[in-house]
């Protein structure tokens, strides 16, 4: 059965009022997500991976050159749909209960993961992504180039912020600082990284 592209959690224009354009996701969802589905079918059809999950598909072609192009689209599939959760009308700001105790016990202070992870997504040279993650029981934030993700790391994803060009240029042209404070106090789904933590 071919690989889907999970539908948006909200509609293309819910994250207009913070500033995360109706434009944005015709492109960033509807071509270049979708294009990422539509090349890993190609790339796994009549093969073996055809018929596995996404996950394992990512953690069985990662490091291996000869599937690179699968790698790169699976895990871009998995990326996008983990991101585009990340995020909710109404979002940003700090978050409560378990997560909020954790993340003061690891990173010292809420302000402290943020300038974390703002420095993660800023200092990411070229394409990538900003992650915050659980690692052996410990909240980290991480960086990865390209399509690279925390699962072939034995990390836990908790939440991530795609900092390809693409995902910025329409609504903040080369202002990627703005993009990833605007997504710390505007759109973060602290619902869902919790929700993550606890399963
Ligand atoms: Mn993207």
């Amino acid at each position: 059965m071919p690989f889907t592209q999970a539908p948006l959690p909200y509609d293309f224009g819910a994250l207009e009022a913070h500033n995360m354009s109706a434009k944005t996701f015709e492109f960033h969802f509807g071509k270049h997500h979708a294009a990422y589905v539509t090349n890993l079918n190609n790339l796994v059809k009549d093969t073996p991976m055809a018929d596995m999950s996404l996950e394992d598909v990512i953690k069985a072609s990662y490091g291996d050159a000869s599937k690179a192009g699968i790698f790169n689209n699976a895990a871009q599939v998995w990326n996008h749909s983990f991101f585009w959760n990340s995020m909710k009308s109404g979002g940003g700001g700090a978050p409560t209960g378990d997560l909020a105790a954790k993340i003061d016990s690891d990173f010292g202070s809420f302000d402290a993961f943020k300038e974390a992870f703002k420095t993660a997504a800023a200092t990411q040279f070229g394409s990538g992504w900003a992650w915050l993650v659980l690692e052996n029981g410990t909240l980290k934030v991480t960086k990865t180039p390209n399509a690279e993700n925390p699962l072939v790391h034995g990390q836990k994803p908790l939440l991530t912020l795609d900092v390809w060009e693409h995902a910025y240029y329409l609504d903040f042209q080369n202002r990627r600082p703005d993009f990833i404070t605007n997504f710390l106090d505007q759109l973060v789904n602290w619902d869902f990284a919790a929700q993550n933590m606890a399963a």
